[in-house]
């Protein structure tokens, strides 16, 4: 095996140095003072949480140990069967633009600054991209089939931030083609639109919606830490929601669906506010135990 072979192999130890990645050590840290503040509020002690995040209870939990086997064993998948497709994102950019040239004749008809269209992109690019995450997630959990993968990462007993990675291969394609899909058709509409002056508002390589969400906690939706936003809730999803999502209890299941914004589980009726609700544990049934092991997970639950 040569050294980039093993680079590769282990390249979700890297996702920590990554800000790309919702486990990058700058947002783990952002959460982990959010999680301070959340527990001083609730007057609970804060030592007991570090001691938690470095104790065998934590790290040998059977649950977590298969979030560990999948993030090796996806990462794996993606370098042998995906990674080769990486450039389709560029290539449907440019069909999407030449469809629409065939279509409706030549783009280029607006006269704005890049800056403007940077700006127009960067937002067009973020809804496109969380309405897209809310519907697919939504198919998962109306579609039997497809429940059946996604139900892999809701078998999780235990929530940590590497239950994000915890997916079913199946699911981890899908995902990486909505990704794809979508950034291919906004990218080549305005390439279409403004004659390929786009240039999204990044700051570390990531969209400046994607940096706020991770600063404001995104790890603490995977996590036992309870953090509600209110009435803002109706706007923006809090990690409270998200635990609310992973509940075991039958009133909690398909509820808050949604990555940042909360409008698309009002327009489905499927929000739910986190002030008067409590999550005992999470799982996919109160009464449904699920052996954590990968070969059990491997055809989906
Ligand atoms: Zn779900
Ligand atoms: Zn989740």
């Amino acid at each position: 095996m040569n050294t980039e072979s093993l680079y590769q192999l282990i390249e979700p130890l890297l996702y920590l140095a990554d800000p790309q990645k919702r486990i990058f050590i700058g947002y783990l840290i952002a959460s982990a003072l959010l999680a301070a503040w959340v527990l001083s509020r609730q007057a609970q002690p804060i030592k007991p949480l570090i001691q938690h995040c470095f104790s065998k209870k934590l790290w040998l939990h059977p649950s977590m140990l298969l979030d560990l086997k999948l993030i090796f064993f996806n990462n794996m998948l993606w370098l042998l069967l995906l990674a080769p497709f990486f450039g389709t994102q560029i290539a449907l950019a440019l069909s999407t633009k030449r469809l629409l040239v065939a279509g409706f004749g030549a783009g280029d008809m607006f006269q704005i600054s890049a800056l403007s269209i940077s700006l127009i992109y960067t937002v067009v690019l973020f809804i496109a991209d969380d309405f897209a995450r809310f519907f697919v997630h939504y198919l998962y959990h109306k579609i039997p089939l497809l429940w059946r993968f996604h139900a892999v990462h809701h078998s999780a007993t235990l929530l940590t931030p590497l239950t994000l990675y915890r997916v079913h291969f199946i699911e981890m394609i899908v995902n990486a083609m909505r990704s794809i899909f979508i950034a291919g058709i906004v990218g080549g509409l305005f390439i279409y639109l403004f004659d390929g002056k786009i240039a999204p508002l990044q700051i570390l390589g990531i969209s400046i919606f994607s940096l706020i969400f991770n600063l404001a906690g995104s790890n603490l939706r995977h996590s036992s830490i309870w953090l509600g936003f209110g009435k803002v809730e109706k706007w923006v999803m809090s990690p409270a929601q998200h635990q609310i999502h992973h509940s075991a209890e039958p009133q909690h299941f398909d509820k808050n669906l949604g990555v940042m914004i909360a409008l698309w589980d009002r327009l489905f009726g499927t929000w739910l506010a986190s002030e008067n609700e409590k999550v005992t544990a999470y799982g996919i049934g109160r009464d449904v135990q699920v052996k954590q092991t990968l070969a059990n997970h491997l055809t989906g639950l």
